[in-house]
Formats: structure tokens, C-alpha cells, sequence
């Protein structure tokens, strides 16, 4: 690490090689899973924009299971892909995209946790269809509310359904992003994945690095189910989004360039000048892109001179 004026240039020769440290971990990693979340949110507003230019409809569809406590994530995790298929196979589903001229659907799972009653699953779904009929939507309604509780049995919660609103609005529910902001606020109740990571760190207790520990398990065999954190149907891409280059889920958590350390403060420049075991954990975060650089050092109250963002 060498120090040039108030920068530091991380990845220096004799240091440790930035950039070396793969990452790209879209379920478990705070930053990755952001980024991924976030680019993944704004091809959903694209495509719904593109289907209400048409005259599409686009609706908003929660499909939620009951709360599960602590140790029954993976096992309720489970139930979601499940339940989902039976929405969308068989003849009720293909007879309901010819009757109401459905575009597709883009879905993702969403993880929180709350006390007093634990894990909250939710599958979030954008339904793009022509259904301009009140009650063949209705029949629609119906139908998903069915296969749901048929699939998810005795943990079915409920389906609820909403006009999507603007193109902002629709990038948020798809990203369902969660940025660990909330878990350093001690007042937040209702945290996400990088929120339980944040907490956990920030206030070291055994509780919340269970808890971590346990979305983090949970999440790599659910990644089977859904195998990208957002996934589109076939052919919501091609016919909405022509010509758009597709990345992959690794290609966007993938952040190119080393990453410069900004100015820190003089507090945080003294607690790093003596701390040989936190450089080199921020040369590592430094190595996995300047996302998980800004992450760590507001994780670890690193003050930089100039706030810096987690790059979205
Ligand atoms: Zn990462």
C-alpha cells in the first residue's frame, strides 16, 4: 500500500494483488447482489415500459408464504420454487396467456427477517398481460390465489395484487435491493440479507451472525431454484427489449479497475497507519471492486473525506 498525497493506490507491487479475488456471489455477497438486483430492477422498468407503450397492463403480484422462526428458512425457502411452478405449468396457465395475451412474467424471491415473527418469504412478480376485461382478470386473480395455496400448502400466505406504477417505482419492487443500510440503523425492524450481515458486524452478538449464517446456507441450494436473483420468461427480453445487450448475473457483479482508496479522514487514517490486519482486509475488499471498497470501509466507520457511494 502506498501513499500518494492524501490517496492511497491500493494494489501497488509487494501488495497484495487487487483484482485477483473472485467474487461475483449474487445470493451472499452484500455488494454483488446489489449491483446484480439493481441492473436486473431496470431491465423489468424497461421491458414494462415497453409493454404499457403497446398498451400492455403491468401488474405488481406478491405472492407471500407465512412467516417461518429461526432454523426453518432453508426448509420454507423451499416451498417458493414449488409453489410457483404450479402457477405457471399445465393448461390453466398456458390457456390464461392466450386468453388475456400475456407478454411474461419476471419474478424474483425476496428474504426478509422481523421480529417478533421471523423469516418472511415473498416471490415478486411483474405480470405484463392484455387482460382488458375486469372479470377475465378476476379469473386470473383466482387462479394464481389456487395453485399458490395448492403449492405451497399450510405456509401459503397471501397473493396480493397491484397496478404497477411508475418506472422508478417498478425498478424498485424488482430489485427488492437491500444494501445493508438498515442493519446499521438500530431502530430498523425490518432487515434484508446485508442488513443481518451489517448488524451482525456492527454489533458483534452471536443472534444476528446466526441468523447470517443461516439466509447464507439457505440461499445456495435455493439458488438452484431460481437460478439468477431476478429471472425473466422466455421471450420478455427478445420481443421488449430488442437489441439490448444481455450480461450475465457474473458480469454485472463484476467490477472492472482497481479501486483508488479515498481520502480518509484523519481519525480513520490513524486506525488504518496502525492496524496491519485491517489493511488487508480493505486491500481485499479494494481487490473485489470499488463497490465492496465502499462497503467496507462504511462498514468498518472508515470516515472518507467525501461520502462515497455503493455503486448501484
Ligand atoms: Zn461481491
Amino acid at each position: 500500500m502506498a501513499r500518494k498525497g492524501n490517496a492511497v493506490l491500493l494494489g501497488e507491487p509487494g501488495g497484495t494483488e487487487p483484482g485477483s479475488v473472485p467474487c461475483g456471489q449474487v445470493w451472499g455477497c452484500p455488494v454483488c447482489a446489489h449491483a446484480v438486483r439493481r441492473a436486473r430492477g431496470h431491465e423489468a422498468g424497461l421491458a414494462a415500459d415497453a409493454h404499457r407503450r403497446s398498451g400492455g397492463r403491468v401488474w405488481a403480484v406478491d405472492c407471500a408464504l407465512e412467516p417461518a422462526g429461526p432454523g426453518q428458512l432453508a426448509a420454507r425457502w423451499h416451498l417458493l420454487p414449488a409453489a410457483w411452478r404450479r402457477v405457471v405449468s399445465g393448461s390453466g396457465w398456458g390457456g390464461e396467456g392466450r386468453r388475456t395475451r400475456r407478454a411474461g412474467v419476471v419474478w424474483t424471491p425476496r428474504v426478509t427477517w422481523s421480529e417478533p415473527d421471523g423469516w418472511h418469504l415473498v416471490l415478486r412478480v411483474l405480470l405484463l398481460d392484455r387482460a382488458g376485461r375486469e372479470e377475465l382478470h378476476q379469473d386470473v386473480v383466482a387462479r394464481w390465489t389456487a395453485q399458490w395455496a395448492n403449492g405451497a400448502g399450510s405456509a401459503a400466505g397471501r397473493v396480493r395484487w397491484r397496478p404497477a406504477g411508475t418506472r422508478r417505482e417498478t425498478e424498485d419492487f424488482m430489485a427488492a435491493a437491500c444494501d445493508g443500510s438498515a442493519g446499521r440503523r438500530p431502530q430498523a425492524v425490518e432487515l434484508g440479507p446485508a442488513d443481518l450481515l451489517a448488524r451482525a458486524r456492527r454489533t458483534g452478538a452471536e443472534a444476528w451472525w446466526e441468523l447470517w449464517r443461516e439466509y447464507a446456507e439457505a440461499a445456495a441450494p435455493a439458488s438452484r431454484g431460481h437460478r439468477s436473483p431476478v429471472a425473466f420468461s422466455r421471450g420478455v427480453r427478445s420481443v421488449l427489449l430488442p437489441g439490448a445487450v444481455y450480461q450475465t448475473d457474473a458480469e454485472l457483479a463484476a467490477e472492472q479497475g482497481r479501486a483508488t482508496l479515498p481520502p480518509l479522514t484523519r481519525p480513520a487514517w490513524s486506525r488504518l497507519a496502525e492496524d496491519g490486519g485491517l489493511q488487508l482486509q480493505v486491500l481485499d475488499a479494494a481487490g473485489r471492486g470499488p463497490g465492496h471498497l465502499a462497503w467496507f470501509l462504511d462498514d468498518h466507520g472508515l470516515r472518507t473525506v467525501e461520502k462515497v457511494r455503493l455503486v448501484a
